[in-house]
């Protein structure tokens, strides 16, 4: 079980902070706390965001023995607004269901899933599994087709005057000087005012006045439809589809198919919820931003605005060039091929939410596995600060339990040099492997997942061709033959002391300590009482084994070269 970890970071103090609202708002109630993914296309690694924050959150609640619930709502009876680009099994006639709810467009060709919306959730709540996110999700389809939200839509209806004036005062702020002299197409709207539901029709285009409703076409199914009339009293509601031509007259208080429009519908479900805490991205942190107009239009359904802080934008490295062949999004499913869970959560716990961070999918992730496994031990030998044990505490486990972990944590950059140099030969990379630490070899490859093959498709996957190992068939015998008297004394002793030293660390202190040997040192001599000329002596010893062994000025941490290349070939290559 996850230990509690009072207000040692940003998790535990905003704990504190939601519990004691949900304790004055509802008392001994569960906390609600909330995120929002549209299944629009391929969930963004950014978005992630969105569904952490909340989940670190409610986790902590959780290892308090609290009750707590973490919705995520999907917004899969949104409209279907374009076509992403580059999705496999997707073309242009995909276009014909543009103004369609995303579970009424049919998913991309050889998916296993009912609908569009239904195929980019199913990847997304996959990836949620393997990080340990525990939640309730809602379908808003599900909601609204239900009727589950009636009385909530003819309140918003029957205060729509109220619901207008709010908006009102948003609307004038931004008002241009210019008048609009036709109404913006659906390409004008979305340049006008930037991507995602923000961008919705806020409900004021009907000729029957403000409505902050909008059926979906009964004949197309489309949402360009326009209320026409609507008498209180009856509800009967009239509209007409702009797409198609049909028109009809229904009953609210009957109708299920349309839905409350976006400024609209978030507040509303804030109140139906009682959602204590959902942070929202900085686009929705604007004046006259959803969030904040928002906190006005709960109170007309008698809710409160949750707590919600604006998290900062997740950059991506490294994805940009590979990503071509698939809409160029990097999803979680994406980080989670490359990286462990317990990597990924701690990129999130140790950031609070207003600091911007990136997720690298280049060399700095070999970086970033080096970090994190020095902060493992200090955390194993209780050396690590207060904050860095949270947030270790909160990547590597929930309340629930631990994630599974590889057994044996071998380092990453060693992992994927042995990757890269046996081009995913099993059998030889676990000869490579049981030869890192002699003492205690592993047994079996799956000792070393699933961080070997994290490691292993990173290396095939986001590795540029002209920086991966590809070691020598032949010796170089031009450069072999060109080489002074001194070079050759290195190879020597290299290769003199190979077989005694044959194991990660034996090799490390041989190729440092042949330059040292070589200039009258002892092969163990400390930097201090070294000259600074062996650093240069070093790394032209270095280049010249690269040379020899994969054709290169660099290549991976040499110790782990020579092992992967394997002891018979390093003495071919090397000239004996
Ligand atoms: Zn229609």
């Amino acid at each position: 079980m996850g230990q509690s970890t009072e207000t040692t970071d940003w998790v535990s103090r905003f704990a504190d902070e939601v519990i004691e609202e949900s304790e004055r708002r509802a008392p001994g109630k569960p906390v609600v706390v909330a995120s929002g993914l549209s299944p629009s296309g391929p969930i963004h690694l950014g978005n992630l965001r969105e569904v952490m924050t909340p989940h670190l959150v409610a986790d902590e609640i959780r290892r308090r023995g609290r009750q707590v619930r973490h919705l995520i709502s999907w917004d899969d009876y949104d409209r279907y607004r374009k076509v992403p680009q580059g999705i496999a099994g997707v073309d242009k006639s995909w276009a014909e269901h543009i103004g369609k709810p995303l579970t009424s467009v049919p998913a991309p060709h050889g998916s296993a899933h009912p609908n569009w919306a239904e195929h980019f959730k199913a990847a997304m709540v996959e990836s949620l599994a393997e990080l340990g996110v525990e939640f309730d999700g809602i379908s808003q389809t599900a909601q609204y087709t239900t009727g589950v939200y009636r009385e909530q839509i003819l309140h918003a209806v029957r205060h729509r005057g109220d619901i207008d004036a709010i908006l009102d005062q948003y609307r004038t702020k931004k008002a241009p000087a210019k008048q609009q002299q036709k109404p913006l197409d659906e390409a004008e709207l979305e340049a006008a005012e930037g991507s995602g539901a923000a961008a919705e029709d806020d409900g004021s285009s009907g000729t029957a006045g403000y409505f902050p409703y909008k059926p979906y076409c009964g004949n197309c199914e489309k949402d360009l439809t326009t209320v026409t009339s609507y008498v209180d009293d009856s509800t009967e509601l009239s509209y007409t589809c702009t797409a198609c031509g049909f028109a009809e007259t229904v009953r609210l208080n009957e109708f299920n198919r349309g839905k409350l429009v976006w400024k609209v519908d978030w507040p509303m479900r804030w109140a139906y919820e009682g959602v204590v805490f959902e942070p929202s991205g900085v686009d929705h942190s604007s004046p006259g931003s959803s969030f904040q107009v928002g906190g006005q239009i709960v109170g007309i359904f008698g809710g409160k605005q949750p707590i919600g802080p604006m998290y900062a934008f997740v950059g991506i490295s490294g994805m940009a060039k590979m990503s071509s062949s698939k809409g160029g999004v990097p999803t979680p499913g994406d980080a989670l091929k490359i990286m462990e869970p317990q990597i990924l959560r701690w990129l999130y716990a140790r950031r609070r939410p207003n600091q911007s961070f990136k997720i690298a999918f280049d060399q700095e992730i070999q970086r970033l596995y080096d970090e994190w496994d020095k902060l493992d031990a200090k955390v194993a030998e209780g050396s690590a600060l207060p904050a860095d044990v949270a947030a270790h505490s909160r990547a590597v486990g929930t309340a629930g339990g631990e994630l599974p972990r590889t057994p044996r944590p071998l380092p990453y950059r060693t992992l994927a040099s042995v990757a890269d140099i046996t081009a995913g030969e099993a059998e030889q990379a676990l000869r490579i492997l049981s030869e890192l630490d002699p003492e205690n070899p592993i047994a079996a490859l799956d000792e070393a997942r699933p961080r070997y093959d994290k490691a292993e498709a990173w290396i095939n996957n986001h590795v540029p061709a002209d920086q991966r190992t590809i070691v020598r068939e032949e010796p170089d015998t031009d450069l072999l033959k060109s080489l002074d008297e001194a070079s050759q004394q290195s190879l020597r002793l290299l290769l003199d002391g190979l077989a005694e030293h044959w194991s990660l660390d034996g090799l490390t202190h041989l190729v440092y300590g042949v330059p040292k040997v070589q200039a009258g040192f002892a092969a163990d001599a400390t930097p201090k009482e070294l000259p600074p000329e062996i650093k240069t002596a070093q790394r032209t010893f270095f280049a010249l084994l690269y040379h020899l062994l994969v054709g290169r000025d660099t290549g991976p941490r040499l110790p782990t070269l020579l092992l992967a290349v394997g002891q018979d070939r390093v003495r071919a290559l090397l000239g004996e």
